[in-house]
């Protein structure tokens, strides 16, 4: 068989995907993927003595689910945990199905999983304060009745949360399904979408561990009606996530000081970052909700290659927003290395 004969077996619409660009750059500053710079350590992995090999995992993450209900305040039937939010977003796609709506720019994932899918999506680019054109939106809503609606927020690569008055007015005139996925919240400074969850049936909320210092366990859940966690169980694939997932993730959320003392550094750290950057004459830097700062600067692509040479790694956005790199939060003495790259490149 030629490669152009299994290149026709493929369904049109994944022929022409293009893969999610995540791939090892070996680098010692690693500031491109908004991972926390702080892991876990010590007490957590006791947790995994009684794990049974032999066993499948617990295919509803009951353990879990109270973990992650206590730190909520929210009961298990309105959670449902997924192998990270990604496969999230994949199972809320796959249950509701499109027109799919979501900004630009903001987490690739949204546009990706909807296309693999076969559904219509629907961009609509952020005003210049990147915030959501509501006008545009609600004009969209009102259209093409996008069943699904992805907003994150705080929103990623821009690092700012969304009016919430502008999300309430969408979710308001929205007939379909509106996700507010909060894989930021923790760093932001804005109360986000939970407390409103009783008023709004056909809002969702995601969340995630990935970006406090758990991306190695993929562990993401969707906090809901229960009306909606049934449905999209249905979909769920019996056992998604692992036992060592499972038993760490309960150890590592029952942490509370270990975890916000991360949170409260890379806040700080992130202050500090903007402050710095702020004042170098050539380089714009974008207020920051989330554990990530993005920055406009003269020349992109030579910076990014600039920074790689000293082994600072950063996220590259020259494609989708002009001029715009992405740099991660790090411990205090990466981002020093960072600043003063940047101080001496610019
Ligand atoms: C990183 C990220 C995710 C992915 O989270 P996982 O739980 O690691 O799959 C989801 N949404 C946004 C906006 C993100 O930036």
């Amino acid at each position: 068989m030629k490669e152009n004969d299994i290149k026709n077996l493929v369904r049109p619409v994944v022929r022409s995907l293009r893969p999610y660009d995540a791939k090892e750059i070996p680098c010692k500053i690693k500031l491109d993927a908004n991972e926390s710079p702080f892991g876990f350590k010590g007490d957590i992995f006791r947790a995994l003595k009684f794990l049974k090999t032999n066993r499948y995992p617990d295919p509803e993450a009951k353990e879990l689910k109270i973990a992650i209900g206590r730190r909520y305040g929210i009961s298990s039937e309105n959670i449902l945990v997924g192998n990270g939010s990604d496969e999230l977003i994949y199972y809320i796609i796959t249950t509701f199905g499109g027109p799919v709506l979501h900004p630009i720019p903001t987490f690739s994932m949204y546009g990706i999983i909807a296309q693999a899918l076969g559904e219509k999506v629907i961009a609509i680019p952020l005003d210049r304060g990147f915030d959501i054109d509501l006008e545009k939106t609600l004009n969209a809503v009102e259209k093409e009745k996008p069943r699904l609606i992805f907003l994150s927020s705080p929103n990623n690569p821009t690092g700012n949360c969304f009016s919430a008055e502008r999300i309430m007015k969408i979710i308001d005139a929205s007939k379909g399904i509106v996700v507010v996925d909060e894989a930021y919240q923790p760093f932001s400074s804005e109360q986000g979408f939970l407390p409103l969850l009783r008023n709004y049936r056909n809002l969702v909320i995601m969340r995630t561990l990935s970006k406090i210092g758990l991306a190695a366990l993929r562990v993401g859940f969707v906090i809901a009606d229960a009306a909606i966690i049934n449905e999209v169980n249905k979909v769920r694939l019996p056992f998604n996530v692992n036992s060592l997932s499972q038993a760490i993730a309960v150890a590592a959320l029952k942490e509370k000081k270990q975890l916000s003392v991360f949170i409260k550094t890379i806040i700080s750290e992130r202050e500090r970052l903007f402050s710095e950057m702020a004042e170098m004459n050539s380089i714009t830097p974008y207020p920051s909700e989330a554990n990530f700062i993005l920055f406009k600067i003269k020349n992109p692509d030579d910076m990014y290659q600039a920074l790689l040479r000293r082994d600072v790694l950063v996220r590259n956005l020259n494609d989708g927003i002009k001029g715009c790199l992405r740099v991660t939060v790090g411990t205090r003495q990466e981002n020093s290395v960072f600043l003063k790259a940047l101080r001496e490149l610019s």
